[in-house]
């Protein structure tokens, strides 16, 4: 009895050292990964009531929500908008509010603004004149709202103090939860050349026949948000940290001089009194119109109306219900077409405006490139919510509002462009329209996080322009981010890091995001897993506010995968990325029991012929005994323990489908980079045939340096190649290859 418990705890012994034997270097190299798996629980904020721990909105979720009445004034001569509001706000917090914060956006266009005292970058590129004198010659932009009254609806005044680009209103009395307020505002300000001054709105001014071209928004006191997640979110407006808002209906009367053609967010209430009967008979065909858009306003009409200047009105109505801003363009300038585009069950309009600069390439891609996004974008998130989606052709712009977007896209005086334009302005309206998933419908804050739209969408474009067409060039794969992630370390942030703080936002905030995704969708969570989690949360929080946690959990909760490691490493650290082979070592299959099995049977006092016979690795030595090995070897013949298990087990239909390894190697893989991150490796063959596999990253969970792993295969291996498709953001390819020597 004695003699087998100590026979059996022998073959437990052996049994535990030929598995450390194959699973490689022992752990006394490199260092336990504790760290990089850690669960993120003092990064994320706790789950609550508010937000759950799975990622969706709790019991007590609530948000708030603001409508706005208005009427807008444009003033084409002087460049002027002036503006009237009666806002109503509801409380659905818990909390009881004394005052409530405005934003104040246009301020940033004040002289001496908190903007323009925090740059700190030195002289610009080049300056025209304008801006010139603005900058250097005491004549600033006079921008900025002037605020003529906040009075509740009876005339009562609200004291309000504004704090640069925020705004505080007094009540009178507190605002208890379930409660709502209303009050009225009437502003002006001046409409900035944002050709000069730059700004995601203002207008464009034509030379030639004297035109303006107005790209509205940020143009009316709009509600901060007020939430769980930040209390008021009233972190001034820098300039690259774009806009957090609630959800709300809109009713808006925009007077414009009669000869415009606008668009706005929301469906245009009043279309038969402020198109001509031809335009309205055309827009009707429209919406019948799913295979090519029909022109609502042609190009000659649009090149006659550019002539005159009327001194007449005209007010368009639009009303809007749960969107979270309202922009609107408009110009005498404009072409306009339309085209029908089904998504599920309903019919949605792609529309475009543009002026006769941007004319041939806008005829054929604009409102091609509008309805493409929406089918596309709908197929990976949800079906678009709305009725319409309009692009504006607006000079170097790209810029997105509910339901309207400018995008830029011009051509040559004769009408020609290049490819790359072409291509630029398509992707620009599949970004600017795509904005309306992320962020105009997941209504997430881009004060505080320009990835969660920028990125989230970023990705999503480049899905979309893949679909679209072969070799697209789109911004936002790994491969293209290792300049960035391997150049100046000290330029790096990590993702996680507010917006008007991150340097290069384009690289940072779009770009690493877009790539983060690509690599979960790509290979560490697969399509299947991916597509499904990234709609969950699409769905979850559409017409809702997300945060960052949100997004975290719902992507595990959905998938039943902990990331915590790649957001750890991907969104919270700038580390990167480097795998390699380190070494390659080859063994033969013997039945010889080694000169270590000899040594443990010697130390438990055994023969070795006691020992359970096994198969045993084994380094061949020199090159020569190798290939007299493998000239010999047929592991399934010559060793009677394997072929008598063989026949005993299988049939011998079977026992011809299996495998049989003739050779035997042990890969080295080395980690130089921080990230921990899956292993992607090509076999290739002697034959030229390759085989893939794909290591997950939990490998490197007890060794951050190195780990090993055993190929038996029947041919033999001519080459190892680490992230063949480089897809991995591996930023060092030296050590990506191994080849055998010749
Ligand atoms: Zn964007």
């Amino acid at each position: 009895m004695m003699r087998k418990i100590l026979f059996l705890s022998a073959w437990f012994f052996l049994t535990a050292l030929m598995a450390q034997e194959n699973t490689g270097t022992p752990l006394s190299h490199g260092h336990y990964n504790t760290d990089k798996f850690k669960q993120l629980t003092e990064e994320l904020p706790s789950p609550n009531m508010f937000r759950t721990a799975s990622g969706a909105p709790g019991p007590a979720y609530y948000q708030q929500r603001a409508d706005y009445e208005m009427k807008a004034y444009l003033d084409d001569r002087n460049q002027i908008l002036k503006g009237e509001a009666t806002v109503t706000y509801y409380n659905r917090s818990p909390d009881q509010l004394d005052y409530l914060w405005m934003q104040l956006d246009q301020n940033i266009r004040r002289p001496n603004s908190l903007s323009e005292r925090t740059k700190g970058d030195g002289p610009g590129v080049g300056y025209q004149p304008q801006k010139f004198v603005e900058t250097f010659m005491g004549k600033p932009f006079e921008g900025g709202f002037h605020i003529e009254y906040v009075r509740y609806p009876g005339g009562t005044p609200i004291p309000y103090t504004i704090n640069e680009t925020m705004m505080r209103l007094d009540l009178k009395d507190p605002l208890p939860p379930g409660a709502s307020v209303s009050f009225q505002l009437k502003w002006w300000y001046r409409i900035n050349d944002y050709t000069i001054t730059r700004g995601r709105s203002g207008y464009e001014h034509f030379d030639e026949d004297g035109n303006n071209l107005y790209i509205i928004a940020q143009w009316f006191p709009r509600m901060a948000v007020y939430n769980d997640a930040e209390g008021w979110q009233h972190k001034q407006f820098l300039g690259r940290g774009e806009f957090t808002l609630e959800f709300g209906n809109y009713d808006v009367y925009i007077t414009v001089p009669s000869d415009h053609i606008l668009e706005a967010t929301g469906t245009l209430v009043n279309r038969k009194e402020v198109l001509t009967k031809t335009q309205y008979k055309r827009y009707k065909k429209a919406l019948h119109s799913f295979e090519k858009p029909v022109k609502i306003v042609t190009l000659e009409e649009a090149v006659e109306a550019e002539k005159h200047f009327s001194g007449k009105t005209k007010t368009w109505h639009f009303k809007a219900e749960n969107v979270r801003d309202f922009a609107f363009s408009t110009s005498r300038k404009f072409l306009y077409d339309a085209q029908a585009v089904r998504i599920g069950d309903r019919v949605v309009l792609a529309m475009s405006l543009y002026p006769k600069e941007g004319a041939p390439l806008w005829e054929k891609y604009g409102t091609a490139a509008v309805a493409h996004t929406l089918k596309s974008y709908s197929k990976h998130l949800f079906d678009y919510p709305y009725h319409k989606a309009v692009a504006v052709n607006a000079r170097q712009q790209g810029m997105e509002y509910p339901m309207i977007c400018w995008n830029y896209g011009r051509v040559r005086p004769d009408g020609s462009y290049t490819e790359s334009t072409r291509k630029g302005m398509q992707g620009v309206i599949i970004h600017e329209v795509g904005h309306n998933w992320f962020p105009m419908v997941v209504n997430s804050d881009e004060r505080q996080w320009g990835w969660m739209d920028e990125g989230l969408n970023t990705f999503v474009q480049l899905l979309t322009q893949e679909s679209l067409e072969d070799n697209f060039d789109s911004r936002g794969y790994p491969k293209d981010l290792v300049p960035y992630l391997s150049g100046d370390q000290s330029q790096l942030e990590p993702i996680m890091t507010q917006h008007d703080m991150v340097r290069n936002s384009g690289k940072n905030a779009y770009h690493k995001t877009s790539a983060g995704l690509y690599m979960l969708r790509e290979f560490i969570m697969g399509h299947e897993l991916f597509d499904f989690a990234f709609k969950t949360y699409a769905n979850r929080w559409k017409f809702k506010h997300p945060t960052p946690a949100d997004f975290f959990r719902t992507m595990e909760d959905a998938s039943g995968m902990d990331l915590d490691w790649f957001w750890r490493g991907w969104w919270f650290t700038t580390g990167v990325n480097d795998i390699g082979v380190k070494d390659v070592k080859f063994y033969v299959v013997t039945d010889i029991p080694t000169q270590r099995v000899k040594n443990m049977a010697k130390a438990y006092g055994m023969k070795v012929e006691q020992f359970p016979k096994m198969l045993y690795l084994v380094s061949p030595g020199s090159e020569d005994f190798r290939k007299e090995m493998l000239d010999k070897t047929n592991p399934a013949e010559d060793f009677p323990i394997l072929k008598d298990y063989l026949e005993k087990h299988f049939t011998a239909e079977e026992r011809s489908r299996l495998k049989n390894p003739k050779y035997f190697y042990e890969v080295v893989f080395e980690k130089p980079g921080d990230l921990v991150m899956p292993i992607l490796v090509d076999i290739v063959y002697e034959d030229g045939s390759k085989e893939s596999y794909h290591f997950p990253a939990e490998i490197w969970r007890l060794n951050d340096e190195e780990v090993t792993r055993v190929f038996a295969t029947e041919k033999k291996i001519s080459k190892i190649v680490i992230d063949p498709r480089e897809i991995t953001a591996d930023v060092n390819k030296d050590n990506n290859v191994w080849e055998e020597k010749k």
